[in-house]
């Protein structure tokens, strides 16, 4: 058992802990100091372990990432993807409704994608929602080349 993040060796312990709290495998340091990214920001547990999975399929993320104005959950900065988690479709607002695509304007006109994914495909599909997310990655790439 490793830390998905320094990849040091952890001990069964320490990796039931981990899951337990995060679901993702870490080491001592790193469950605390998830824990407060978790606590400073409000960043939702599928945010985490999107991250650690992204970050182990080579995608080279970043976790609550400042774009200027606000944190993004996730960001893949060299093609400047911004990745929110959306905690609860049924929870939302119709002001947070226009707020999210006012937001999503103004990111695009800077130059940012912004996509967000329903905690429950990370929930229950994590190597799909991977996967497509490598898609986006591949496709937004193949974009800039053109410009
Ligand atoms: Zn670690």
């Amino acid at each position: 058992m490793t830390c998905k993040d320094c990849e040091k060796s952890i001990g069964r312990e320490q990796y039931n802990a981990s899951m337990d709290s995060l679901g993702v495998e870490l080491c001592e340091r790193h469950t605390r100091l998830i824990k407060k990214i978790i606590l400073d920001n409000n960043t939702p547990l599928e945010a985490i372990q999107l991250f650690y999975a992204l970050k182990e399929a080579g995608a080279h993320p970043m976790l609550e990432w400042w774009d200027g104005k606000k944190s993004v959950d996730v960001a893949i900065s060299r093609v400047k993807l911004n990745i929110e988690i959306d905690k609860d479709y049924n929870m939302i607002t119709h002001e947070q409704a226009i707020n999210d695509l006012e937001e999503a304007m103004h990111s695009f006109k800077n130059g940012f994608t912004t996509i967000r994914i329903p905690h429950l495909a990370v929930k229950y599909y994590l190597e799909d929602t991977v996967q497509n997310i490598l898609g986006i990655i591949t496709g937004l790439k193949a974009n800039t080349k053109v410009i």
